[in-house]
């Protein structure tokens, strides 16, 4: 038994994990953030726990570059290792055909031959689909509650009628992915996937692959063209366990293909195979180099080590951009008329008028006021608040625009014939926590000498 691989067993354990940590951190929450929810009815981020406004998506770049960089990362040190060991694709593919069809229903009879087509029973072919069916609604409501928190989402299947749109997007993606899975089946990864077309290129020969050892094996191909079941020498025995079992319907033994999605059944069908002569599977999860020099995958090399700098430099720079989130958001929009004048009893008062969009961006409710400040941070003694005159209450994630007019307190424009800009400096803060504030600049415009 000791040459016997057991990848698809930890594949399995590998799905079940996946599965379970997706499951369930939609509904794990700290401070009332989830891990991650792109929330687009209330315009927020959830990420790591902590909540980002739309407006501070400065964040997604760096998220994006982490994960396109990452997918080069792996797949240049392990190949597809994604396709087979944590695709939802190759996952709900094992449910559908190795679960539904062969364990449960006995629609397909051996679960280590996939090619073989049994007569077709079309009642049961379509309580399969059903069963699949139900399973796409858990899948695909899973899915959106990374968009929709789970809280919400049920609240919102009870009145259906009301929420057609997040009903209309749950039934649909489920139809489509329960097409996909019993029609379009391994044709998706070999044809529609576009990471199956691009992978290849990242590929080099110490990249780990699923390789047939051909010099133990002997030669079976030759330029893709098929000379033998059984070589004259070597250990291949042509019994065909490894072309019977693969899911995409390719045969190893002819090389790499862009058909193989990594899964390694071939190798742990091979490997039964050999025990029975004392031998180690014919059929390998090595480099083409580890092969070729009977050693160790070499993981660590200069473009992977690249990688993981980048990688490595992205990664602190999100968090240390995520670290400077503020907790209050402020937007600062001049009205339309640059200023007023009024005079009241032959003095002249000029206001100039603002709206200020406040948004508390905190999991607790904060009141919230400004002023104004010099450059050097004392207080402005030119101009006064005229409204609002009191601090205002905010609850966690809430905006509010406000009207806000300023007044000079005196002449500030007593020598030229044109208009001034005063800039002006606008702190605002949280009045219950000293730590919650932000700067804004903007002007203020005084008319010319009147
Ligand atoms: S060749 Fe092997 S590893 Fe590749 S898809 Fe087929 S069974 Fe899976
Ligand atoms: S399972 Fe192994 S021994 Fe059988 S045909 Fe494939 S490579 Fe040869």
């Amino acid at each position: 038994m000791q040459y016997i691989t057991h990848y698809t067993k930890k594949r399995y354990i590998t799905y079940f994990i996946i599965t379970l940590i997706i499951f369930i951190l939609p509904f794990i929450k700290i401070n009332n953030n989830h891990f991650f929810l792109l929330d687009f009815i209330n315009e927020k981020l959830n990420l790591f726990f902590i909540s980002f406004d739309t407006q501070e998506l400065y964040l997604m770049p760096f998220i994006l570059m982490f994960l396109f960089i990452g997918i080069f990362f792996i797949t240049t040190l392990a190949g597809r290792i994604w396709c087979a060991w944590s695709c939802p694709q190759t996952l709900f593919r094992v449910i559908y055909r190795d679960l539904i069809q062969t364990k449960l229903l006995k629609i397909r009879k051996n679960i280590n031959n996939k090619q073989k087509e049994y007569p077709k029973n079309f009642i049961k072919k379509i309580f399969g689909i059903l069963i699949f069916y139900m399973i796409s609604l858990i899948a695909v409501s899973n899915f959106l509650w990374y968009f929709v928190p789970p809280e919400i989402f049920f609240n919102y299947l009870k009145n259906p009628q009301e929420h057609l749109l997040l009903v209309g997007i749950l039934f649909f993606v489920s139809l489509f992915l329960t097409f996909d899975i019993t029609w379009w089946a391994e044709k998706f990864c070999i044809y529609v996937c576009p990471y199956a077309r691009i992978q290849s290129v990242m590929f080099d020969h110490n990249t780990m692959q699923v390789i047939y050892d051909e010099k133990r094996g002997g030669i079976i191909y030759k330029d893709k063209i098929k000379l033998y079941k059984k070589p004259p020498q070597g250990d291949c025995i042509g019994c065909e366990a490894c072309v019977d079992i693969c899911p995409t319907h390719i045969d190893i033994r002819k090389g790499m293909q862009l058909e193989c999605i990594n899964c390694l059944e071939c190798a742990d069908a091979c490997s039964k195979i050999q025990n029975k002569f004392n031998r180690l599977s014919l059929i390998e999860w090595t480099s083409i180099e580890a092969m070729k020099t009977k050693s160790k995958v070499k993981f660590l090399r200069f473009k992977t080590i690249g990688y993981l700098i980048v990688l490595l430099i992205i990664l602190v720079l999100l968090i240390i951009t995520g670290s400077k989130k503020e907790k209050m958001l402020l937007n600062i929009n001049r009205n339309s008329e640059l200023y007023s004048i009024d005079n009241k009893n032959g003095k002249l008062e000029i206001t100039n008028a603002y709206t200020f969009l406040f948004q508390n961006t905190d999991n607790q409710a904060h009141k919230y006021y400004f002023t104004l400040e010099e450059e050097n941070g004392s207080l402005n003694t030119d101009i006064e608040i005229i409204r609002p005159k009191k601090a205002f209450k905010l609850e966690a994630g809430e905006k509010i625009k406000k009207i806000v007019v300023l007044k000079a307190k005196k002449n500030l424009n007593s020598h030229t014939q044109k208009d001034i800009i005063v800039p002006i400096t606008i702190k605002a803060y949280a009045v219950d926590n000293d730590k919650i504030f932000v700067h804004r600049k903007s002007i203020f415009i005084y008319p010319k000498n009147q």
